[in-house]
């Protein structure tokens, strides 16, 4: 395949040359333009087509309804208003504390650095989100580090999307030393979707930068296929495990992508190669314009009880929905039967 292509090529280099247009994406795939049913365009310009050349190269040409390809396509059905599906399904607004925080956890708290993200989920929960208002500048570190200081629960920060690997290896390590700086402050938590979409972002300076660090890293991925997985990202992956860095992985549990049990056993499996541990399975956050990727409960409850019957405990994501105003996820499966 080409996707060597991408193994030499700098991340830097990948990200400012992502795809955009709908129909390059559909060319490259030697797919229709038909495929961009009436509207999609349109869903388009709401939400801008993001991908980057390396995820693409993942995807099986000719086929329509690969899975890689259905979770960044736009789609008319994304212009539908469905009961239920809303801007802010998390009601981050109320908990965006000041430009850069939100902290819905007692513990930890999320802070935003970056709005850009190398790839553009179609069913993001915060595809809506005011990032430009929201971003913090440095004359706002004085203010953040109040605010930690003012909160003795908080031991952990948790970079969070936009996509905060997007950033240089120089922002990105002022911000972990200023974190670092804090003596309560223990952990750092990276979430962050583009070592999956660009593998080549785990360069020598990245894990240099996390591996020194004074605060415990734990970096969580974001990959729900296995055919996100290749030998390239897997070995990528590795490479942060093998310098001690925590790998976790969550999914999204997405209709069309991977609804299936057997899906989501090569997932667990597969990160499991990686030494990536399967960390959540997320329903989906309904967030308006990704109603087309929604589950029935009882679909979701059959597949969950299939994933526990053929993975080994310690490779089965927990299944947990994020409630506005929780203190934390909620796990679903088994609570009824409690
Ligand atoms: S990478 Fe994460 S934050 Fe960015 S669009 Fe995808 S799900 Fe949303």
């Amino acid at each position: 395949m080409i996707n060597y292509l991408y193994q030499e090529q700098n991340w830097q280099s990948q990200l400012s040359d992502l795809i955009t247009d709908p129909r390059e994406l559909l060319n490259i795939l030697e797919l229709s333009e038909q495929q961009l049913l009436s509207g999609a365009l349109l869903a388009s310009n709401q939400f801008k087509l993001r991908i980057p050349r390396a995820f693409v190269a993942k995807m099986q040409k000719g086929n329509p309804l690969d899975p890689l390809l259905l979770q960044v396509l736009p789609h008319h059905l994304e212009l539908e208003d469905h009961p239920g599906f809303v801007t802010d399904p998390l009601g981050e607004e109320q908990a965006n504390q000041q430009p850069g925080v939100l902290h819905k956890y007692k513990s930890r708290f999320l802070l935003t650095l970056t709005g850009a993200c190398a790839v553009h989920c179609r069913y993001c929960f915060r595809r809506h989100f005011p990032y430009q208002e929201n971003l913090p500048k440095t004359e706002d570190w004085d203010n953040i580090r109040n605010y930690i200081e003012s909160q003795p629960d908080i031991n952990e920060v948790i970079l969070s999307g936009g996509d905060p690997l997007t950033l240089s290896n120089r922002k990105l390590n002022i911000w972990i030393e200023r974190l670092a700086s804090i003596p309560q402050i223990k952990f750092l938590r990276i979430h962050s979707r583009v070592p999956i979409v660009i593998p080549n972002r785990v360069d020598e300076s990245l894990i240099s930068l996390l591996k020194n660090s004074r605060l415990r890293i734990i970096l969580v991925v974001h990959s729900n296929h296995a055919s996100e997985l290749d030998d390239f990202t897997c070995s990528q992956l590795a490479k942060l495990v093998e310098q001690n860095i925590t790998v976790l992985n969550q999914a999204v549990l997405l209709n069309g992508v991977n609804n299936s049990a057997q899906v989501l056993v090569d997932l667990s499996y597969r990160l499991f190669d990686a030494g990536v541990m399967p960390y959540y399975l997320h329903v989906l956050d309904k967030v308006k314009g990704a109603h087309h990727f929604d589950l029935m409960p009882q679909d979701i409850d059959h597949i969950y009880k299939e994933l526990l019957a053929n993975l080994p405990g310690y490779l089965v994501p927990k299944l947990v929905r994020e409630i506005a105003g929780e203190k934390n996820k909620t796990p679903l499966f088994g609570v009824s039967t409690y």
